[in-house]
């Protein structure tokens, strides 16, 4: 018999409809579980309305206008590309409306799940309150994900700005300049968009480096690519105020560059700001106290299974605040089916963080798993470093996409990978041989002898393998082999070709 959408028990009850909360309903009601959904603005959360599916979209529109600006490099003619800045958008919005029918709520109804709209807040750790309406759950997965945090600079509430929630649908006309506050992934990834759209940027990030996550020299390879691009990078630079001047935001900060004491007053103008200064937990509406859910620094406390201290509570995706990425919140979500699926704790599975990668979409990408040196040293751990350029890869110098490197970390004196960061045009993809690599334990070495196929930019990881074994050809393995090879020519050379004995040829002996 068919159950009243809303009322009796259900088996889960989850509060979101962003990556992590449509992964957990369609799993469970693939299982055969009664599920209720509740999503208060869009279904698709965050990666499908204001972050990973516009951004990309934008991205991509970005790289071909690159391509048309620097057509030589393909023996074209360059010149400079002609595009309205509100068609390019409304084409990133249709794209976006192409992939949006795989989140909306009929399809989920029509995988059996209950979908209700509004804002979700717990009552008791078994009830929610959504609409006016009451839900009850066997389980509950709470994936209210993250949004922007706003720094506390003095006059910033005061001044009009974006965030990745309203740039995407928001930005109606051309901004000559716009200043980006945060020099994170996010931040560089639309800096670039933004500035290969035309629009003259200026990056400003409170610490030393950008793209904090990854290593200095990572860091600043990319730095200097993006200056050469035209926008402009304020490093160690402190926010202190924002205002408007003659319909201009502007920016007073304090700049202390690399190695100096004290730091220097400076103003930044532009059109416009967008505010990319990190993520802050959606915890405030969900009433969590009721609930009797405890919070981390970070957003929800979890144990290993994903549960939050009340156990038959889950969390998952960004509000956790671990890895802010939509696999990984796809990864937590499966997880979570099934350790509620499991009636015993025994049966339960830990989430594996060991092997997670990820990826910066700026050009070329910066495509992370594992270990970068920062993190090897900070941990103490000694390691062998290979580096590999990607101009060395035939495909890549034909593409034209020859800028790049590769850099892998491997447990000192074997092959093992302890982490690889990849610089190239096709990084996010290339990454994985090396994410099953690390996670089969599949070494170097038998990269090596895969066969991979020529000429592909894939042959990446062959080289990384030829390299380790090159490196493990010492002086005294050389020795060896020069002997070995020695050997093998005397015992076959016939005996008319053998050199007569220096000897027996001043004795006038004959052999
Ligand atoms: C610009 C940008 C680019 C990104 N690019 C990438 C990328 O390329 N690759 C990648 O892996 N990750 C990327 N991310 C990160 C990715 O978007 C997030 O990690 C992912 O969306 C997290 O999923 P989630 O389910 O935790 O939360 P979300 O997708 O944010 O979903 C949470 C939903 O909960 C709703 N909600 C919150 N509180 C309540 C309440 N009380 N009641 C009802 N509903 C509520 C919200 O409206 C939201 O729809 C990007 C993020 C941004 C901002």
């Amino acid at each position: 018999m068919q159950e009243t959408k809303g009322l009796g028990l259900y088996n889960v009850v989850i509060i979101l409809a962003g990556t992590a909360g449509l992964v957990t309903a369609a799993g469970t009601a693939g299982l055969g579980g009664r599920v209720a959904l509740v999503e208060r603005n869009k279904m698709g959360g965050d990666c499908l309305n204001y972050g990973c599916v516009p951004s990309k979209a934008l991205i991509a529109s970005a790289r071909v206008i690159d391509s048309i600006r620097h057509a030589s490099r393909w023996g074209l003619d360059e010149q400079e590309p002609r595009f309205e800045f509100e068609t390019v958008f409304e084409s990133m919005r249709s794209r976006r409306a192409q992939i949006a029918p795989h989140d909306s709520a009929e399809r989920f109804e029509s995988l059996g799940v209950d979908v209700f709209r509004g804002e979700a807040h717990f009552v008791s750790p078994h009830e929610i309150v959504v609409d006016g309406r009451t839900l009850h759950g066997k389980n509950f997965v709470i994936a209210a994900g993250s949004r922007a945090g706003i720094p506390p600079i003095e006059g910033i509430r005061d001044v009009p700005f974006f965030t990745n929630e309203t740039i995407f649908d928001g930005l109606r006309h051309k901004p000559e300049s716009m200043i980006v506050l945060g020099g994170g992934p996010i931040g560089c990834e639309l800096s670039q968009a933004m500035s290969r759209l035309g629009v003259k940027i200026t990056i400003v990030e409170v610490l030393e480096q950008i793209l904090p996550k990854e290593d200095r020299d990572v860091a600043d390879w990319m730095e200097t690519l993006l200056e050469a691009e035209g926008i402009r990078v304020l490093r160690s630079s402190q926010a202190l105020r924002v205002s408007m001047r003659d319909g201009k935001v502007q920016l007073d900060l304090i700049r202390t560059p690399r190695g100096a004491s004290g730091g220097e007053r400076m103003q930044v103008l532009a059109d416009t700001l967008l505010v990319s200064a990190g993520r802050v937990p959606n915890l405030e509406k969900l009433n969590l106290d009721a609930a009797g859910v405890k919070l981390s620094s970070l957003g929800i406390e979890v144990n290993a299974y994903l549960q939050t201290s009340q156990s038959h509570i889950y969390a998952a995706g960004d509000i956790v605040g671990s890895y802010q990425f939509t696999h990984t919140a796809d990864a937590q979500a499966r997880l979570v089916v099934r350790n509620i699926l499991m009636p015993f704790q025994i049966l339960r599975q830990k989430m594996d963080y060991s092997v997670v990668p990820w990826c910066t979409y700026t050009a070329p990408e910066i495509a992370r798993v594992g270990l970068n040196e920062a993190e090897a040293k900070q941990q103490n751990m000694s390691y062998d470093l290979i580096c590999v350029q990607i101009d060395e890869l035939d495909r890549a110098v034909v593409e034209g996409e020859e800028l790049g490197f590769v850099k892998v970390l491997t447990t000192k004196g074997t092959d093992k990978i302890l982490g690889v960061t990849m610089v190239a045009t096709h990084a996010g993809d290339l990454l994985h041989e090396f994410v099953l690599a690390m996670k089969q334990r599949i070494g170097l070495s038998r990269l090596a002898t895969t066969i991979h196929a020529y000429p592909t930019f894939a042959e990446l990881g062959r080289k990384v393998g030829d390299r380790y074994n090159k490196q493990r050809l010492t002086p005294f393995v050389k020795r060896i082999f020069r002997w070995l090879y020695k050997r093998s020519r005397a015992a076959s050379t016939p005996t008319s070709a053998r050199v007569p004995h220096a000897q027996n040829v001043m004795s006038g002996k004959k052999e």
